[in-house]
């Protein structure tokens, strides 16, 4: 039996069933309890367990598998979202290998690593059904402490430290540029790890805390940012990362990646062109991938990731290439993208100069994917607020507060893009900082 509390939860209702992200099966299924019990009981408990230094938020991992071995999910459920609000959609995203699984000691016995994501969906799947069902909340938001703060986005790290203020009696309201909250949760993240549904169910989860949302609300634009900082006690900006680059290859059936994934979760009744039998993904890095084994998985005969330079520059992590590659996805490497061609306005092909021998190539397709990162936003320098060189907001390692006073950031937008948990780490980090200054530290 599968268990997903996230389908009736209301904010995903507006969903429309045919969006193309329903057609891609899990790829790592929700545990059965007996599967779960199997899987916790073969964990050692390891003293300075080294999984928990490979969770950016530090969760107490050998404790929760402890409570999931002798039956309290609940229990689990509560030491997983102390340290992370967002604990069930980082044990869908995550990338564990990379993580907490990475270390486990188990490589070191030449063992399977414990599948400590799929221990933890399993654990918060649990629990938050049960509270659904049961009306027993795992945390009651301490009385009002009189504090507001405007959180700008709401995307992983302005939920993250909205929650952890409304559970500590703060007024918190999120303002969110979108229809639709959650970030690239909702909008990016590859469907066979997590559909849009299951990140609004998080983000109903975390609002009913007593966290205000304001949706189609660009701040900057609606709100000007002096007016936001003047009426709270403190800003917290998780706006993300701005602008794909477009490397200025354009024309009909030329797309960004972020564009695209998001029409394959999104769009209502979206399709792939019927005449795509080619495709070709320029980039390296965990987009380009993410979006040539969707578009593999989808049925595309030939997907193509071309890349400017070799393998062992790829950004992309070892297990997600190896995912895409199972997918049939191709890979070649050291080819920089120079011009598309186009036939009748439909796109028959794109030119490369091959990086060794200066040679032109052309690679048909009916597809072209351009995955060449985001832009940080510029217009946060128009709010007074410090920028490092690259463009990312400066904040001070210990608080995540900014240049400004009462200003506080985290996530891609001060990481420059990394992971949900290292921008749910940050929301939580900023938060207990807030609470600190003024003392309401629970
Ligand atoms: C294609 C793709 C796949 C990914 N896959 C994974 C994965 O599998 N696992 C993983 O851990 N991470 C993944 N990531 C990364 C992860 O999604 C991000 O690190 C994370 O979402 C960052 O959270 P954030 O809150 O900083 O920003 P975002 O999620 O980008 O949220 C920012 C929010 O701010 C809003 N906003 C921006 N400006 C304003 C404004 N002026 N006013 C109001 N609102 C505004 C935006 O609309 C957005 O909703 C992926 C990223 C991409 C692009
Ligand atoms: S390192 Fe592996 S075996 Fe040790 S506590 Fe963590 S999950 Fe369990």
């Amino acid at each position: 039996m599968s268990i997903d509390p996230v389908q009736q939860w209301p904010l995903g209702e507006g969903l429309d069933p045919n969006r193309l992200e329903c057609r891609f099966e899990d790829a790592k299924p929700p545990y059965t309890p007996a599967e779960a019990l199997v899987e916790a009981n073969r964990c050692l408990h390891c003293f300075d367990a080294p999984c928990v230094r490979g969770c950016p938020t530090a969760i107490d991992i050998p404790k929760f598998i402890a409570q999931i071995s002798s039956g309290n999910l609940r229990g689990a459920a509560k030491t997983i979202f102390r340290q992370n609000m967002l604990g069930a959609s980082c044990a869908r995203v995550c990338p564990v290998e990379e993580m907490c699984a990475g270390a486990c000691v188990y490589h070191a016995l030449n063992g399977q690593p414990i599948a400590i994501g799929r221990l933890q969906r399993y654990a918060t799947d649990v629990a938050l059904a049960d509270e659904r069902a049961s009306g027993r909340r795992l945390f009651s938001p301490a009385s009002a402490n009189g504090r507001r703060v405007a959180l700008v986005g709401a995307g992983p790290a302005s939920l993250a430290c909205a929650a952890h203020l409304a559970l500590a009696g703060v007024s918190a309201s999120i303002y969110e540029r979108d229809g639709l909250p959650g970030g690239l949760n909702t909008t990016a993240v590859a469907p066979y790890k997590m559909r849009a549904e299951s990140s609004l169910a998080e983000v109903e989860w975390l609002l009913s805390h007593g966290v205000e949302l304001r949706t189609d609300t660009t701040v900057g634009t609606d709100i000007a940012w002096p007016e936001l900082m003047a009426t709270h006690d403190a800003v917290f900006i998780g706006v993300g990362l701005g602008q794909a680059r477009s490397l200025e290859l354009e024309g009909p059936g030329v797309w960004g990646a972020t564009e695209l994934i998001r029409a394959i979760k999104n769009e209502p009744g979206f399709e792939l062109p019927g005449d795509v039998r080619r495709a070709v993904v320029v980039g390296g890095g965990n987009t380009a991938i993410d979006v040539a084994r969707e578009l593999a998985m989808l049925g595309i005969a030939e997907v193509t990731l071309a890349y400017r330079r070799s393998r062992a520059d790829m950004s992309a992590y070892a297990h997600e290439w190896a995912g895409a590659r199972q997918s049939g996805v191709r890979l070649q490497t050291r080819l920089q993208p120079c011009r598309t061609v186009h036939h009748r306005q439909r796109l028959v092909g794109v030119v490369f100069q091959d990086a060794v021998n200066g040679r032109e190539v052309e690679l048909p397709c009916e597809l072209l994917v351009v995955a060449a990162g985001q832009s940080p936003w510029a217009a946060l320098v128009d709010a007074g607020i410090r920028l490092n060189a690259d463009g990312t907001v400066w904040t001070q390692p210990e608080t995540r507060a900014t240049s400004l006073a009462g200003v506080y950031a985290g996530g891609d937008c001060v990481n420059g893009g990394k992971e949900v948990v290292d921008a749910a780490a940050d929301g939580r980090i900023a938060a207990h900082a807030m609470l600190e200054e003024w003392g309401a530290c629970g």
